[in-house]
């Protein structure tokens, strides 16, 4: 996919580039997004119907392992901006069967909840899925967050200690209170709102693939009862975090399988250097804060 003759724009928004990645076989296509002050947000289009957008430039989270918070945080975008990536994307031909959108770009959803909340009450209006990802943003923010009319909200554990939550989330909740604010909000959740809640854990080699990790996230998960997103990791030249092998991979799934928890593997799509967690990239306005 080749860079589009007239880039479309909206009044908060400009494409300023697609791109299909380099593998012939990718199915997505990651896009650069120009807000009106100058700073530069990404998007990723899976396999023609998933749009993940960016939900601030930068992140305050500051992941070591993620191209996206390598800076900090710059600031939050605007519902209108929010939306714009969304409305740039269903204006190209790749984007026309849109079906599904994920806040799962830069940045942390719920340091930037009231936008994001207006971001899936707009969608569901127009009957696209919403779905977000977040590292937790705060016990208060968490509880709202699960509440809301969402397809999916995934929580991005990536640990099963609290040594290895501080250094691969910082700037995040614990996981004792991460793991306390879904014991209390998830029973006030209907059955089939609990169902559209995950857990993430993205494996990083020397970092979380231990034994004594997934065992000890095995014993924080179990009882919850929810499903697991395992994902491979996407190397980026920000970070010195590497990926587990195929072998790894496989072995930790089996772990987490065997002990009794419903784990999903990453799609292809998501593990295609073209965009997935924590590869994505956000480029500040001169005057943005
Ligand atoms: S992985 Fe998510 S929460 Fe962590 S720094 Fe990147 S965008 Fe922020």
């Amino acid at each position: 996919m080749g860079a589009p003759t007239k880039s479309p724009e909206t009044p908060a928004a400009r494409l300023v580039r697609a791109d299909g990645g380099s593998e012939p076989t990718s199915q997505n296509v990651r896009y650069v997004v120009a807000l009106a002050d100058g700073a530069e947000v990404e998007a990723v289009l899976y396999r023609g119907d998933t749009l993940c957008v960016s939900s601030q430039v930068g992140c305050a989270v500051r992941c070591p392992f993620c191209a996206s918070g390598a800076n900090g945080l710059g600031r939050h975008l605007t519902h209108a901006e929010l939306l714009a990536q969304v409305d740039l994307v269903r204006a190209r031909p790749e984007g026309a069967a849109l079906a599904r959108v994920t806040v799962s770009g830069v940045g942390e959803p719920l340091h930037n909840l009231d936008a994001v909340e207006a971001l899936v009450h707009t969608l569901r209006a127009q009957r696209i899925a919403p779905s977000l990802t977040t590292s937790g943003g705060s016990a208060e923010r968490l509880t709202r967050a699960l509440g809301l009319p969402h397809n999916g909200l995934t929580l991005s554990v990536h640990a099963g200690t609290d040594a290895a939550r501080a250094r691969l989330v910082p700037h995040a909740p614990s996981l004792e209170v991460l793991f306390e604010t879904l014991h209390a909000a998830l029973p006030s959740l209907s059955r089939s709102r609990r169902r559209k809640v995950a857990l993430a854990y993205l494996l990083i080699a020397g970092e979380n693939d231990a034994d004594a990790e997934l065992d000890a996230f095995l014993a924080r998960a179990l009882p919850l009862a929810l499903p697991v997103h395992l994902f491979a990791y996407n190397p980026v030249p920000t970070s010195a975090a590497r990926p587990v092998s195929r072998a790894q991979f496989d072995a930790a799934y089996a772990r987490l399988r065997e002990a009794g928890l419903v784990v999903r593997m990453s799609s292809t799509a998501r593990v295609e250097a073209n965009g997935g967690c924590g590869t994505l990239v956000a480029v500040r306005a001169a005057r943005a804060v």
